[in-house]
């Protein structure tokens, strides 16, 4: 079999650490997609894994040349892996997709069968999650409910990265080259007709997430500060309450002080104000840091990531 130059659809699975997986991954893509005649490519986008991942993605292309491996020189992350794998694909359509098989490869057909009737961003909904802890679950329903509230832009619920982007729309996504990535956000920022499919989640096939507890909280809010200021103009708000309350507290100590009452002596109430304020102050200044370290961030300009070599894209 010969690599085609020019695939109607490339799929684009990012890959930390996930040697279980690869072989089914290929099996059950190439079966659906060969099952329905689609021209397609894999791009796996090696995150700098340290098991056998890069051994299994060579021997896959040298299978078949449709699969193509881009290797990053560390671990660059989940976003910014699929980045490059968007950037490298060369399909009509672009797919991307989670390579531990939670988002079933069969669904791309389906995606692929709205894009032909015109639309241009087709993005998978998890109607269901299997397999999932209550606290995940939970944490996830939560993170989607606030994003959609506070950012500008209508992000749809339950949606991961699981999406197909006409070629058009991965173009446009080139020209973003911010560093903290929150790409399900900026798929929908960059318009386009957009449209949703929704599919039941799988549970992963083998090994465990990649996303523990500390990338996850990082990821949230890159999305929240991606696409929202409402986190710095809390510290606006929270500065009107405390100042008319203060103005209030003032009155009433006065009146109380002038009717000759002992309310308002001690440390106590002194103490737990000041306390309180102090805390506040943190927290608002925390929040500038949030944003203030990404701003320097992208103030570097470095790449987004590293290529140590890119497999199979040779015409
Ligand atoms: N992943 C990655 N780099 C990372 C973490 C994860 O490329 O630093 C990949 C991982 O191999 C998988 C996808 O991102 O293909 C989603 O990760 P995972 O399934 O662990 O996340 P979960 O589904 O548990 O949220
Ligand atoms: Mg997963």
């Amino acid at each position: 079999m010969t690599a085609e130059a020019h695939p109607v659809v490339s799929i684009v699975a990012p890959v930390f650490n996930e040697e279980a997986i690869l072989e089914e991954l290929y099996r059950r893509l190439s079966a659906a997609l060969d099952g329905a005649g689609e021209s397609w490519e894999l791009v796996l986008v090696n995150d700098g894994s340290r098991d056998r991942s890069p051994q299994i993605m060579a021997e896959l292309h040298g299978r078949d040349p449709r699969v193509k491996v881009v290797d990053f020189a560390r671990n660059f992350g989940h976003q910014v892996a699929i980045t490059a794998g968007a950037d490298y694909a060369r399909g009509d359509a672009v797919v991307i997709i989670d390579a531990d098989l939670q988002d079933p490869p069969e669904v791309i057909l389906d995606l692929l069968a709205r894009w032909r009737e015109g639309y241009e961003v087709v993005y998978a909904v998890r109607a269901e999650r299997k397999g999932e802890t209550w606290f995940k679950e939970f944490t996830a329903r939560l993170f989607y409910r606030i994003i959609y509230r506070i950012t500008e832009i209508d992000i749809p619920m339950d949606t991961g990265d699981f999406r197909l982007m006409d070629r058009r729309v991965v173009e446009a996504l080139k020209g973003i080259r911010e560093k903290h990535r929150f790409m399900r956000g900026l798929s929908v920022w960059v318009g386009f007709r957009q449209t949703g499919v929704k599919y039941v989640r799988a549970e992963r096939y083998a090994g465990e997430t990649k996303y523990p507890l500390k990338k996850m909280l990082k990821f949230a809010l890159d999305g929240i500060t991606s696409f929202s200021y409402l986190p710095l103009q809390l510290a606006t708000y929270v500065g009107f309450i405390a100042a008319g309350l203060s103005i209030l507290g003032i009155i009433a100590a006065i009146i109380l002080r002038l009717s000759g009452s002992q309310a308002f002596y001690g440390q106590a109430s002194t103490l737990v104000s000041v306390l309180f304020l102090g805390g506040v102050q943190l927290i608002s200044l925390g929040i500038i840091g949030e944003y203030l370290g990404r701003i320097y961030d992208e103030v570097k300009g470095r790449p987004l990531y590293i290529v140590r070599e890119a497999v199979g894209f040779e015409e």
